[in-house]
């Protein structure tokens, strides 16, 4: 017997919300969480090294992640546009 989808669920009040926050109007070129709607960009380092008071840097881990999403525990890559990646 073939799989068979069932009828598409109703969005909850956030998935509501999150459809809203994709739909407003940004600034051209402004990341911004797709998600929650945040623009604060985090940006993770691993092996940093202090050396005579000069930091030098590391490799990088994560770039242009959401950070509010993040402190929930979801990686949300920030985006420019609605539906454009980088
Ligand atoms: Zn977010």
């Amino acid at each position: 017997m073939p799989f068979q989808r069932g009828p598409a669920s109703e969005p909850g009040p956030g998935g509501l919300f999150r459809r809203r926050v994709r739909t407003v109007s940004r600034p051209d070129g402004v990341l911004q969480c797709n998600r929650c709607g945040g623009r604060t960009v985090l940006n993770t380092e691993n092996g940093v090294v202090v050396k005579r008071g000069r930091r030098l840097r590391g490799t990088k881990v994560d770039t242009d992640i959401c950070a509010n999403c993040w402190t929930e525990g979801i990686t949300v890559p920030m985006q420019a546009a609605v539906g454009k990646t980088g």
